[in-house]
């Protein structure tokens, strides 16, 4: 079928909206009308490593929209079904049967090849490939196709899509960090580094989690004006002085549990020196390869760093807890996201750039 989507030839170029021909469903796909995209992190990371070897490549991780046509071997999945969008998982290895999706030994196939696992493309213009199946979606597009293994079905009628569609990745990973790995109690003392969509919804998390202080990281004033609205019990400018000091004494003397959205070496060092004694920092921001620690603190405070995926959630059981908080008001998302028409795609990412929109999300 003839399709609209958002497509990317080049780094640093814009996208464009073009025409391309979808596959229709296979016995194990699923066909989605897309209703609404966010715009993450990781779509302009991609973008900014596309070569015209490339071709075309439709980018778009966190779709949501309506089913309109399932293959003959997909269950629990039906059209007309409202839908959110994740990553994809194989379902067979040792990690995903252990229940570790996110670490999926086919990940890397299954996500960012650009083409379903048996190597077909999915999408195609003037006969030539299309580079697709991005996160198993490439939901930049009016329509696209999925699997059984990367959908899950919206059972609140009342959810809307342009709000919950960051749920597939941007806020499940900020919130999965929190309340999938970092668990705290109520006598946490909770701080992040970085307040995008990802550290937002940490912080929203942290909150409906109960944990005793929630302390905001981050130089962008509006940001930092975002957090302490929705609920932060400090707001720290990394910028102004010594940040470390800043967040020991919000704290009463370090995080207890802690989260880096950043990716930047410098930030995710601080805030391991920052931590309490016996302290966890997870990491979720990609950044620079390499990390210089302070190995004597980490080793004689007992002090933990660790990496996390996609929130280490399991999206099937996942996001509709989210969608249960949400739903409850302890999950305001919506105070996160701004939308944009599909056509306005490129305003979207500019303003997502300069800081005017925290989590931009596209809709049809
Ligand atoms: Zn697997
Ligand atoms: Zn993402």
């Amino acid at each position: 079928m003839r399709i609209t989507a958002a497509v990317s030839r080049a780094a640093g170029a814009g996208f464009t909206l073009e025409t391309v021909e979808l596959d229709p469903p296979r016995a194990d796909e699923i066909l989605v009308r897309i209703a609404a995209g966010g715009l993450c992190h990781t779509d302009l990371a991609i973008r900014s490593a596309i070569t015209p070897e490339h071709g075309p490549v439709v980018l778009g991780h966190e779709g949501a929209g309506v089913v309109e046509e399932v293959g003959g071997a997909v269950s629990g999945v039906r059209p007309g079904d409202r839908v959110i969008l994740s990553y994809r998982s194989c379902r067979r290895c040792g990690r995903c049967l252990a229940g570790r999706p996110a670490y999926c030994e086919q990940s890397m196939r299954l996500n960012n090849s650009g083409r379903r696992a048996d190597g077909s493309a999915t999408m195609r213009q003037a006969g030539a490939p299309v580079a697709g199946s991005f996160f198993g979606q490439s939901s930049f597009a009016t329509h696209a196709l999925a699997s059984t293994d990367n959908v899950v079905v919206v059972a609140d009628e009342g959810a809307d899509l342009a709000t919950v569609a960051p749920l597939g990745c941007g806020f499940q990973t900020g919130a999965g960090a929190v309340l999938n790995v970092l668990r705290p109690d109520p006598d946490a003392r909770f701080a992040v580094y970085g307040a995008g969509g990802v550290g937002l919804s940490a912080l929203l998390a942290a909150k409906a989690a109960g944990a005793a202080s929630t302390v905001v990281v981050e130089p962008v004033a509006v940001r930092r004006e975002l957090a302490d609205r929705l609920g932060a019990t400090a707001v720290i400018d990394p910028t102004d002085g010594d940040v470390v000091a800043a967040v020991r004494e919000a704290t009463g003397g370090g995080p207890s549990h802690a989260l880096d959205t950043t990716g930047v070496p410098a930030v995710v060092a601080d805030a391991v020196r920052a931590l309490a004694p016996t302290g966890t920092l997870v990491v979720v921001g990609l950044g620079a390869a390499e990390l210089t620690l302070d190995l004597q603190d980490l080793m004689l405070n007992g002090k933990a760093v660790r990496g996390c995926i996609e929130g280490d959630a399991v999206p099937q059981r996942f996001i509709p807890e989210l969608l249960d908080l949400h739903a409850a008001g302890r999950f305001p998302v919506q105070e996160l996201i701004t939308t944009y028409s599909f056509t306005d795609i490129n305003r979207a990412v500019a303003d997502q750039r300069a800081g005017r929109a925290v989590k931009p999300v596209l809709v049809w």
